[in-house]
């Protein structure tokens, strides 16, 4: 019923939304395809970028990702931040919030570890005032001081702590390509996180295809894919994917580094992308492209919003 309503009324930025609690269940039969967009000049800014490349979701930084502090966000800026998400009718779930790349929540040294952890409260607390339902982080890095173990124990404990101190924002881990001591190059890694964590329904994973593809993972035939899919589910549970990064990668499989290239253009090629959209598994959740030419990110998502138009037309 939904869905013909959709098709029937257009909306303001030309893609399928559905009217969703924040926090709920994700909706079925809806795309959130987006990019990670410039929050340059203040967060409002993001929404417009966002629109102007034909997105129904999108990731952003709350604040400048290689410094460890930041002003408050002005209440100005996270006005006009809601307003715009309101006009261009983004959902909150339709929006992936990345953590600063300096925050190592498994971190050996205990000083460095409480200053990753007030700097990640502090980014929860800014999603959460921008009205946002998630914030997605690396694991941590052992930086070859303790055991991969021990990092994971360290992680649980810094992810519980900031579950404890803020309210209504899910923890996104996200998938690594395990390059250099960062951990959540397997699948297995975040299960153990996720055991830690004692408030399970605030944890969640992001799926990052070319980390996943340099971590080993064979995602470029179909049957690989599925089985890749399925590996997930069997380890981490399915319920527990809130977004995916769309990349491919310009780094090998299973070489454990991070490169990312546009779609189609790397060691992954094009066809994996078009299952992952028109899988219903991916349904509800922000598709985030991190591909290496913003300029592009506009055509890149009208090929993905075709692949999935191609799916609703079977
Ligand atoms: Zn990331
Ligand atoms: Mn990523
Ligand atoms: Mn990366």
């Amino acid at each position: 019923m939904r869905n013909e309503r959709e098709k029937l009324e257009p909306k303001k930025s030309g893609a399928t939304q559905s009217k969703i609690s924040p926090t709920g269940e994700k909706s079925h039969g809806v795309k959130y395809i987006g990019a990670h967009v410039s929050a340059s000049g203040g967060v409002q800014n993001a929404v417009l970028n966002a629109v102007e490349i034909g997105a129904n979701g999108f990731a952003l930084f709350t604040k400048n990702q290689r410094q460890w502090r930041a002003k408050p966000l002005e209440p100005k800026k996270v006005e006009k931040f809601k307003e715009l998400m309101e006009t261009h009718n983004f959902s909150p779930d339709a929006v992936l919030p990345h953590d600063s790349y300096l925050i190592n929540l498994g971190h050996p040294d205990p000083e460095k570890r409480k200053k990753s952890l007030e700097s990640f409260i502090d980014e929860v607390n800014r999603v959460a005032q921008l009205g946002l339902v998630y914030l997605n982080f690396h694991p941590g890095s052992h930086l070859r001081e303790i055991s991969e173990r021990e990092c994971i124990q360290l992680i649980g404990e810094s992810l519980n702590r900031t579950l404890e101190a803020t309210d209504g924002v899910t923890l996104v881990l996200e998938t690594t390509a395990g390059q250099g001591s960062n951990l959540g190059y397997r699948f297995e890694q975040l299960a153990e996180i996720i055991d830690l964590v004692e408030d399970k329904s605030r944890i969640g994973v992001c799926i990052d295809t070319a980390h996943i593809f340099a971590a080993g993972y064979d995602i470029r035939s179909r049957e690989g894919y599925e089985k890749t899919m399925a590996e997930f589910d069997n380890t981490i549970g399915l319920k527990y994917l809130k977004g995916m990064h769309l990349n491919d990668s310009k780094a090998k499989l299973g070489s454990r580094v991070d490169r990312h290239h546009s779609l189609g253009k790397g060691e992954i090629g094009l066809e994996p992308f078009k299952w992952i959209i028109q899988d219903p598994r991916t349904d509800g959740i922000p598709l985030i492209l991190e591909t290496i030419e913003p300029e592009i990110w506009k055509d890149e998502i009208a090929l993905l919003r075709k692949f999935w138009e191609e799916r609703v037309q079977k």
